[in-house]
């Protein structure tokens, strides 16, 4: 599943592609994904002005221009990537949007969890699927250990579990969860509340070096990405303790131990995160 480091890259790829450009054309091969596709909102926001910039939040991109946004959300197993309009269409190819150079993004997406949808201007930070969204970890303007801190002092909830709340902070998913808190030496079923401030700290620091390395890692997604298996894959990092059960810790050599929390995988040293 793409997760923020995905969708950071992905963006960075799109925006250097598509800044300044317009769309000849847009066309929809279906109606709906998970919802229904507003066709004729999306053909009007993104063929009739260029696009002027392209952002994300949390998971979703915005490719905004001056008459509106369109969202993606990739879901599950979402794609968008940049073809040659010779290239032969993927199965699953359920929108083509066509810049004047002929080459087309197209979006695939064979499990149909993502999202297309359009944003009008004034309620870019009102839209439902935003507004409630968590601060942006790797935002400078964003003081990631205060505000975990401070909004962790009523939550008796795990720290992991808090951690994962997309309404406190996005893109701190299960793999990037685990591995801060192995990285910060922090036990992932303390209290969120019993934390002190500095390891909030530590461990704001070790979120934020775990997002920026997978982000490094992925070079370009533009391309049709697929992993040896042939099936199309998401970009990962080298993983300390996710994933890796009755396996040797990379720091003291305890056996790391899997447990579920909030019915997901958690993965911890038994040493290093007592
Ligand atoms: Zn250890």
């Amino acid at each position: 599943m793409p997760e923020l480091p995905e969708v950071e890259t992905l963006v960075r790829g799109v925006r250097q592609e598509l800044v300044g450009k317009s769309f000849v054309s847009v066309s929809f091969l279906r109606a709906d994904i998970r919802e229904p596709i507003p066709t004729l909102r999306l053909k009007q926001i993104l063929t009739s002005q260029p696009v002027h910039s392209v952002t994300r939040r949390g998971k979703y991109m915005l490719i905004h221009t001056s008459q509106g946004s369109m969202g993606v959300h990739l879901g599950m197993s979402g794609k968008f990537v940049l073809s040659a309009s010779s290239q032969e269409r993927l199965p699953h190819t359920h929108a083509v949007f066509e810049l004047v150079d002929g080459r087309q993004f197209r979006f695939i997406d064979p499990r149909r969890f993502g999202r297309l949808f359009s944003i009008e201007c004034e309620e870019l930070n009102e839209h439902p699927f935003l507004s409630k969204l968590g601060v942006e970890p790797l935002n400078d303007d964003v003081n990631l250990a205060k505000h975990l801190f401070q909004s962790s002092r009523s939550k008796s909830q795990a720290v992991k579990v808090f951690l994962m709340d997309s309404s406190v902070v996005v893109g701190v998913g299960n793999i990037y969860a685990s591995e801060s808190l192995w990285r910060a030496k922090i036990n992932p079923h303390v209290s969120a509340k019993q934390l002190t401030s500095k390891m909030y700290t530590n461990l704001a620091r070790q979120i934020i070096k775990v997002l920026s390395e997978a982000i490094l890692a992925g070079g370009t997604t533009l391309k049709d990405y697929r992993n040896k298996d042939g099936n199309p894959g998401y970009f990962q990092l080298n993983l300390a303790v996710y994933g890796r059960e009755a396996k040797p810790c990379r720091k003291c050599a305890a056996m790391i131990v899997k447990t579920t929390q909030a019915a997901r995988s958690t993965y911890q040293c038994p040493i290093c995160q007592k």
